[in-house]
C-alpha cells in the first residue's frame, strides 16, 4: 500500500486511483527559457521516485510533464531577470521557439543523466492554446471568469473553495495584496485567464473570442492535463512553490469548469537551497547538471545526495555534499560489482520486500539507502548476493548501481608530466612537484607517493577538491580565541587578480611596525586563487581561502572573521590601495570604548530609504570597500547576515546593527588610502546589479524601517558631535 503525504487534506494518506490498475499523473514541468536548475530537478526526481515505487502496486502509470514555452515569459521578466536571454537571442536573429527548444533538449538530456525516465507526453502549452482557450469560454459560460478589456480574469470570489490547497483565504489574500492592485480586477486575487496583447506585441499571440493576445501561466496546465489524462487526475506532483498561486489556481478553473474533483493527491517536494536560501535564478545561487560535470561530478551523485533526505524536507545544497555523496556512490557500486558464489535468493528477496516497505511509507529514501547500506556491509553474504541485491533495489534508487566504476586514466598525455615531477622531487624543487602534482589531478591521474617510489592512480572529483571550502561552516570559529596580532585584514576576491595583488603589495608595504595578517578570499576564481598561494609562500602572514564556488558576499567575509585573530578586523575592497599606514588610525580610532565601525568613506540618512555620501566625521554608516571594526563585537553583535549575497547595503546593515547597540560609525578623512575603479561593480550588467541592489536594500529596509531613531539626522543631540 502506497502512502504519500498530499497537500490538500494535509495527511499521509493511501494513494487511490480512481481507476485502477491506471495511474494517471501530471507534474508540472520546466519553463525553457533557461536551464533546469538542480533545484528543478530535485522535484523531477520526486515524481520519478513515485513512478518507480507506484509500478510496484501493479499499476500502470500514464504520466504527462508539460513544457511551459509561453506564458509566464512576462512573469518571468518582471521576477526572475529570466528576459536577458530571450532578448539577446532576439538580437541573434532567432524565434522564441527556436530559443525554447534548446533549453527543451537540455532538459531532456539532464532527466537522462539523472536516470528519470521520461513522460509518456511532454506537450507544450503552445500547441495547446485552442484547448486553454476552449477552456476559458467553458469558465465564462459558468460565471466564474469575466473580461476587461481583451484580458480574461478568473473570478476567485464566485469559487468557495478557493483558497483550500495553499490555506489562504480571500480575505488574506487581500490583505496582502497592498497598496496597488490592478485596477481591473475585481479582487486582488483574481487572476490572469488570457491577457490581452499590449501594442506592437508580434511574437507568441493567438487569435481568441476575447480578441488577441495569449494565455495566463495556470491555464497550460489544466488544459493539458484534462487533454491526455481526462478531468480527473490521481496524482499532480510539483515543488512546493507551485501551491500558490500555481496549483490553487489550476485546482480553481479545472473543477470550476468541469463540476468535478481535480485532483486525488497532491504532493509537493520541499526546495532545494544553496547557500541557505531557495535555489533559484533570482538569487543567483543556481547550479545546472552541466556545472556539476564540470567539476567532476557524476550526475547520478546529485540524484544520490536528493535519496538522503526525504522529500519534504528542505536540502541545503553544497559541493561538499555532494562530493560526499559521490563517494558513497562509488563505494556501492564497487560492492555491488563483484558477484562470486552462488546467491542466497531469499535474503536478496527480504531486501527488495524491506525497502519496498520504507518506499510505500511516504518515500523513505532515506530508510531505503540506509538498508541496502546494511545489506552492502554485510560480512556474510556472497558477491554474488549482494550484487543481487542492490541491483535489485537499483530498480527503485535508480543510481546505476550495476555500473562500473571510474575508468583508468588516459595514458601518454600524463606520464610526461609525472616524469618531470619525479625530476623535480629528486631536485628537492617541491614548489615545482607541487605545481606539476596539481595540473595531474587536473588530469586526472592522482600520484601517490611511496618509499619505493610514486605510483599513479585516477583522480576522482573529490582529489580535485581537496582543501576547497563549501560555507564558513567550514572554518573552525575563532571569535573567541585571544588577540595573535593586532589586525586582520579581510579581502574577498572574485576575480581581478591585478587588482589583489595591488592591494595586498599596498599593505605589506604600509604595515611598518604593525602586526597584520590579511585573511583573503579565492572567492571560486582560480587565477586569484593561484597568486593567493603564491603571495602566502612569500609571507606567511597571508592566509588563503579557496572557495569552492562563488560565496555571497556576506558568506565570503564571514570566512574570514570566523578565521581572524586581530584586535581589530579591517574590511576591505580589492579596488583599495594604501598610501601609507593606515593601521595606526584606524587602532587610534577603535580605542574608543563607543567606537562602532570606523573607515575612510561614509554615508547619512534622513529616511533609511536615500544614504548620501558625508563629508561628517559623524554618519551613519561606514562604506564597506573600507570598514574596520574591533574583533570582538563579532562576539556581542554577531556575524555578517548571509542573506545578504551582494555587497551592497551589507555595510550600511552592520553598520546599524553596531549603531543598535549603542555604537558610533565614524569615519576618519584622513585615512591614507585610496580606491581605485571598482571593476566588479562596473563588469556586472547594470540590470543585474539594479536588481541584485534592490533585493539586498528590500533585506535592509524591511529590518530597519522601523528604526529611524538611530539615524543620526532623527537623534537631536548628535549633530554636537561632529
Ligand atoms: P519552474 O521552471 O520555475 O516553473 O520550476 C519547475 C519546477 O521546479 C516546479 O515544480 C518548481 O516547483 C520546481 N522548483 C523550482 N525551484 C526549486 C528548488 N529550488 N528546489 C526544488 N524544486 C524547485
Ligand atoms: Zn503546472
Amino acid at each position: 500500500m502506497l502512502r504519500l503525504r498530499d497537500t490538500l487534506t494535509r495527511q499521509v494518506r493511501e494513494v487511490e486511483p480512481r481507476q485502477p490498475p491506471h495511474l494517471r499523473m501530471y507534474s508540472c514541468g520546466p519553463t525553457v527559457y533557461r536551464s533546469v536548475h538542480i533545484g528543478n530537478l530535485r522535484t523531477y526526481l520526486l515524481a520519478d521516485w513515485i513512478k518507480r515505487i507506484a509500478r510496484s502496486q501493479g499499476w500502470q502509470v500514464f504520466h504527462v510533464k508539460n513544457i511551459t514555452d509561453v506564458g509566464h515569459m512576462r512573469q518571468e521578466m518582471a521576477e526572475r531577470g529570466g528576459d536577458k536571454v530571450i532578448a539577446a537571442a532576439l538580437a541573434a536573429g532567432r524565434t522564441p521557439r527556436e530559443i525554447a527548444a534548446e533549453f527543451e533538449e537540455e532538459f531532456h538530456l539532464a532527466e537522462s543523466l539523472l536516470g528519470i525516465e521520461p513522460a509518456d507526453v511532454f506537450p507544450r502549452a503552445t500547441d495547446h492554446v485552442p484547448q486553454m482557450i476552449a477552456l476559458i469560454e467553458r469558465l465564462r459560460e459558468r460565471g466564474l471568469a469575466y473580461e476587461v478589456d481583451g484580458t480574461v480574469y478568473f473570478d476567485t470570489a464566485a469559487q468557495p473553495s478557493y483558497g483550500s490547497l495553499s490555506g489562504n483565504s480571500l480575505e488574506q489574500l487581500q490583505r496582502a495584496a497592498g497598496a496597488e492592485p490592478d485596477p481591473a480586477k475585481r479582487h486582488p486575487a483574481d487572476f490572469t485567464l488570457w491577457r490581452q496583447a499590449e501594442p506592437g506585441r508580434q511574437l507568441m499571440v493567438w487569435d481568441s473570442p476575447f480578441g488577441r493576445g495569449y494565455p495566463g501561466w495556470h491555464i497550460e496546465c489544466s488544459a493539458m492535463s484534462m487533454a491526455y489524462l481526462g478531468e480527473e487526475l490521481d496524482l499532480h506532483t510539483g515543488g512546493v512553490d507551485n501551491i500558490f498561486p500555481h496549483h490553487e489556481d489550476e485546482l480553481a478553473q479545472s473543477e470550476g469548469a468541469t463540476g468535478k474533483p481535480f485532483v486525488r493527491h497532491w504532493v509537493h517536494g520541499q526546495h532545494l537551497l544553496a547557500d541557505g536560501v531557495k535555489m533559484a535564478k533570482s538569487q543567483g545561487n543556481v547550479y545546472t547538471l552541466q556545472d556539476l560535470m564540470e567539476r567532476g561530478f557524476d550526475p547520478l551523485a546529485f540524484r544520490y545526495l536528493c535519496a538522503t533526505v526525504r522529500y519534504g524536507t528542505r536540502l541545503n545544497f553544497t559541493l561538499a555534499s555532494l562530493a560526499a555523496a559521490q563517494r558513497g556512490l562509488q563505494r556501492l557500486r564497487q560492492l555491488a560489482a563483484h558477484g562470486g558464489g552462488a546467491a542466497d535468493g531469499a535474503r536478496v528477496e527480504r531486501l527488495q520486500e524491506e525497502v519496498q516497505k520504507a518506499l510505500e511509507d511516504n518515500l523513505d529514501l532515506p530508510r531505503a539507502l540506509a538498508l541496502v547500506w546494511e545489506f552492502a556491509r554485510a560480512k556474510e553474504l556472497s558477491g554474488a548476493t549482494r550484487r543481487a541485491g542492490l541491483v535489485g533495489a537499483d530498480h527503485w534508487l535508480g543510481l546505476g548501481l550495476d555500473h562500473p566504476s571510474l575508468g583508468a586514466p588516459h595514458p601518454g598525455e600524463w606520464r610526461e608530466l609525472a616524469n618531470a615531477r619525479e625530476e623535480e622531487r629528486r631536485q628537492r624543487d617541491y614548489p615545482e612537484a607541487d605545481a606539476a602534482r596539481a595540473s595531474l589531478i587536473g588530469l586526472g591521474v592522482v600520484p601517490e607517493d611511496g618509499s619505493a617510489g610514486s605510483t599513479y592512480r585516477a583522480a576522482s572529483a573529490l582529489d580535485r577538491r581537496h582543501g576547497l571550502i563549501s560555507s564558513p561552516l567550514a572554518i573552525p570559529d575563532q571569535r573567541g580565541e585571544p588577540d595573535l596580532v593586532e589586525v586582520s585584514v579581510s579581502i574577498v576576491s572574485s576575480g581581478y587578480p591585478d587588482d589583489l595583488v595591488r592591494c595586498v603589495r599596498s599593505l605589506q608595504r604600509h604595515r611598518s611596525r604593525h602586526s597584520v595578517e590579511i585573511l583573503a578570499v579565492d572567492n571560486d576564481a582560480p587565477e586569484v586563487g593561484v597568486i593567493l598561494n603564491e603571495l602566502a609562500r612569500e609571507d606567511p602572514s597571508i592566509r588563503p581561502f579557496h572557495a569552492d564556488h562563488q560565496l555571497g558576499e556576506a558568506a565570503a567575509r564571514n570566512v574570514t572573521l570566523r578565521a581572524a585573530r586581530g584586535s581589530v578586523v579591517l574590511i576591505l575592497d580589492t579596488g583599495v590601495e594604501a598610501t601609507g599606514d593606515c593601521f595606526t588610525p584606524l587602532l587610534e580610532a577603535l580605542r574608543d570604548p563607543l567606537a562602532g565601525a570606523v573607515g575612510r568613506w561614509g554615508a547619512v540618512s534622513r529616511d533609511m530609504r536615500e544614504f548620501d555620501d558625508s563629508e561628517s566625521v559623524e554618519v551613519d554608516a561606514i562604506d564597506g570597500y573600507c570598514l574596520a571594526f574591533a574583533r570582538r563585537r563579532l562576539q556581542e553583535v554577531g556575524l555578517l547576515d548571509e542573506r545578504f549575497r551582494f555587497y551592497r547595503m551589507l555595510d550600511f546593515h552592520y553598520s546599524l546593527t553596531l549603531r543598535s547597540f549603542g555604537l558610533s560609525q565614524r569615519r576618519i578623512p584622513e585615512l591614507p588610502v585610496v580606491m581605485h575603479r571598482h571593476r566588479g561593480w562596473e563588469d556586472t550588467d547594470p540590470d543585474e546589479r539594479e536588481r541584485l541592489s534592490r533585493l539586498n536594500f528590500r533585506r535592509f529596509f524591511e529590518h530597519w524601517h522601523h528604526r529611524p531613531d538611530l539615524l543620526l539626522a532623527m537623534d537631536p543631540s548628535a549633530s554636537t558631535h561632529s
